[in-house]
């Protein structure tokens, strides 16, 4: 039995933070963990900033359906879906993620959560737990499934490396080179075509 992990941010949605800023003007959430390596502190700053700026989860969830999924990206996932199972892993949040997982056919997906207030403005967020893309791949192992894990960035190596096979999508150059085991896909064609090889090959 096979099963396929993707990446979420990238890979079938924009970079939600950086689509957001870009939609609200507000240039400042744009921040990353590259700008602000303490993510408890980017993630207090961000939370304050859209408290500050009136942005509660109602106007955030609108800005985000707006968004939409990648071109492609829909009829991506039905296809794939049709001959795995599927999981999705992210680091983002459920109560960001829903309006476009409305829009991607609701896939199975394990992320973090946000806490609101009764006004819907946002309180806090809970990490289901730390480095929870290798943790779920090592858990589908251990249930006897062979895994293949595709992803974009950085984050995502660790997931990568501990699936039978891992591939990238749109990766930044700097993951190429100091990855250069995993093979590099750039658009949903070439994703389709690396993961049926994997699962030829596992
Ligand atoms: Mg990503």
């Amino acid at each position: 039995m096979q099963i396929v992990c993707l990446d979420l941010e990238g890979v079938l949605v924009p970079e939600i933070w950086i689509e957001f800023s870009k939609r609200t003007g507000i240039p400042e959430l744009s921040r990353t963990t590259r700008d602000e390596p303490d993510y408890d502190k980017l993630m207090r700053f961000r939370l304050d900033l859209l408290g500050r700026r009136r942005l509660g989860l109602p106007d955030i969830q609108e800005v985000i359906r707006g968004m939409g999924p990648m071109p492609g990206a829909r009829e991506f996932l039905d296809e794939l879906r049709l001959r795995f199972q599927v999981v999705i892993l992210s680091d983002t949040f459920y109560e960001f993620a829903m309006p476009l997982m409305e829009q991607l056919g609701m896939p199975t997906l394990f992320c973090h959560r946000l806490e609101a207030d009764d006004a819907g403005f946002l309180r806090a967020y809970h990490l289901r737990m730390p480095d929870q893309k290798r943790a779920a791949v090592n858990a589908f192992r251990a249930l006897n499934f062979q895994v293949i894990a595709a992803g974009d960035s950085y984050n995502d190596t660790a997931m990568l490396g501990a699936a039978h096979a891992g591939i990238l999508f749109r990766p930044p150059a700097n993951v190429i080179a100091e990855f250069p085991r995993f093979p590099v896909t750039r658009d949903y064609d070439e994703l389709m075509a690396a993961v049926r090889e994997a699962s030829g090959r596992i």
